[in-house]
C-alpha cells in the first residue's frame, strides 16, 4: 500500500479526509493545504477518475494551488478543495450532497466550499441545507456580489491580459490585438465578449464546435480547430479549457509572444515555466490571473457571515487589481532572471508562512 503522504503532490498538507457515505453511496476526499491566512477555501469537483490514486492527487494539487491563489489575490482565506469521486454513470443524488454537506460542517468552518467542475449553483444550495460553511449561492439585490464565479474570472482574465499587452508589447490598448482563445465556455466566452468590446481581433476555439461558431458569428470573430488554436499567429494565447496543455510540443507549436487565461494547472510539469521563457513568452501564472471568481466567492461568504451586505463594486476594485500582482511577478522574474512561475510560488509560499 502506498501512503498518499509519500505521493510528489503532498505538500505539507494540514488534512486529507476520506469521505465515505455507505447509505448515500458518496466517496469524497477533502484536502485543506494551509489555514494560516484562514479557513481553507476552494470549491469541489465532482469528476469520474480512473482510479482512487487519480482523485487523490487532484485533491493534493487543487488545494495547493488554492491556498496560492487566495494568498495572491490577498484574501484572508486558506486553500482546501474537496473531490467527490463520481460513478461511471456520473450520478449524483440530494442524498450524496447532504452527506457532503454533513462532512464539511463537521470540519466546524476550517474548510468554506464553493463550485467547481461537475458542481453548480443548485448542487451548493443543497449543501447550504447542511452547512453554512458554502460560499457561491444565488444572490439578490441589484449591486450584491455572489453566485456564479465563471463571468467574474473572466473579467480578472480580461484585466491580466491588458496587463500583458502593456508589459511585453507596450500597448495600452487591446484593439487590434489578435487575441486566440481556447474554450468559449463560462470563462472563455467571457473573456471574449470583453475583448471584443475594447476592439480586439479574435479567433475561438472550442472542441464544442458550434459553441465557438456562434459566439464568433455573435462578435464577428474567426474560428480554429480544437487541435491547431496553440499553433494561430497571435498577440495573446489564452487557455481557458484544460490545464496541463503547456507541455513539450504544446510550447513548441505556440507562435504567440504572450500566454494569458483561466484554465487551472496550465504547465504540465514545473520545467514548462522555463521553456516558455526560454522561447521569450511571457506567461501569465494561471493562479494568479484567475482569482476573479474566488474573490467574488470570499467576499459573499465574509458578507453573509458578517450579516453585511455583499458589495459587487468592492469585487470588481479587488480584480481590478490582479493586474498590479501579475506585474510585480513579471518584474521581479525580469530582475532575477527566473520564470513567472517560480517567482509567484516563492511570493505565495512566504504569503501563506512557508517562504
Ligand atoms: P466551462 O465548462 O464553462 O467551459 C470550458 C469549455 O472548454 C467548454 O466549452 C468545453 O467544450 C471547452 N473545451 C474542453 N476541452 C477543450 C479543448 N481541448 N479545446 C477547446 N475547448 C475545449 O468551464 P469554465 O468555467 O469556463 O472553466 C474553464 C477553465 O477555467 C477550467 O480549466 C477551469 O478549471 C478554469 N477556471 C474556472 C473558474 C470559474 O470561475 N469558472 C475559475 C478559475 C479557473
Amino acid at each position: 500500500m502506498t501512503a498518499f503522504w509519500t505521493e510528489a503532490d503532498f505538500d505539507d498538507h494540514e488534512l486529507v479526509q476520506l469521505v465515505r457515505d455507505r447509505r448515500s453511496g458518496l466517496t469524497a476526499i477533502i484536502a485543506l493545504h494551509s489555514t494560516h491566512l484562514g479557513p481553507a477555501a476552494g470549491g469541489t469537483r465532482f469528476w469520474h477518475y480512473a482510479d482512487a490514486g487519480e482523485a487523490m492527487r487532484d485533491a493534493l494539487r487543487l488545494s495547493r494551488g488554492m491556498s496560492y491563489k487566495n494568498a495572491m489575490a490577498g484574501l484572508p482565506m486558506g486553500g482546501g478543495k474537496a473531490v467527490i469521486l463520481a460513478g461511471e454513470d456520473k450520478a449524483k443524488t440530494p442524498d450524496m450532497l447532504a452527506a457532503f454537506g454533513d462532512a464539511v460542517e463537521a470540519l466546524g468552518g476550517r474548510y468554506v466550499t464553493a463550485e467547481d467542475v461537475g458542481i453548480g449553483e443548485s448542487d451548493m444550495v443543497a449543501v447550504s441545507q447542511r452547512t453554512d460553511y458554502v460560499s457561491g449561492l444565488p444572490v439578490s439585490g441589484e449591486g450584491a456580489a455572489g453566485g456564479d464565479p465563471g463571468p467574474f474570472t473572466a473579467m480578472g482574465i480580461y484585466h491580466g491580459i491588458k496587463a500583458a499587452v502593456r508589459y511585453k508589447l507596450g500597448k495600452d490598448s487591446v484593439e487590434g490585438v489578435h487575441v486566440a482563445i481556447q474554450g468559449t465556455g463560462s470563462v472563455g466566452g467571457g473573456v471574449a465578449r470583453l475583448l471584443a468590446k475594447d476592439g480586439a481581433r479574435l479567433t475561438l476555439s472550442d472542441i464544442n464546435q458550434a459553441r465557438a461558431a456562434e459566439l464568433a458569428e455573435e462578435l464577428g470573430a474567426q474560428t480554429a480547430a480544437p487541435d491547431a488554436i496553440m499553433g494561430v499567429a497571435c498577440d495573446v494565447f489564452s487557455p481557458n479549457a484544460l490545464g496541463a496543455i503547456l507541455d513539450e510540443d504544446g510550447i513548441a507549436r505556440l507562435d504567440t509572444p504572450i500566454v494569458a487565461g483561466g484554465a487551472n494547472n496550465q504547465l504540465a510539469c514545473a520545467h514548462h515555466g522555463r521553456m516558455l521563457a526560454e522561447r521569450g513568452i511571457l506567461y501569465a501564472p494561471d493562479y494568479v490571473i484567475n482569482a476573479g471568481g474566488i474573490i467574488s466567492v470570499t467576499l459573499e461568504y465574509l458578507a453573509r457571515r458578517n450579516g453585511t451586505p455583499s458589495d459587487i463594486n468592492e469585487v470588481r476594485k479587488r480584480i481590478a487589481r490582479i493586474p498590479e500582482r501579475l506585474e510585480e511577478v513579471w518584474r521581479k522574474s525580469d530582475e532575477s532572471g527566473q520564470s513567472p512561475d517560480v517567482v509567484a510560488d516563492r511570493m505565495a509560499q512566504e504569503l501563506i508562512g512557508r517562504g
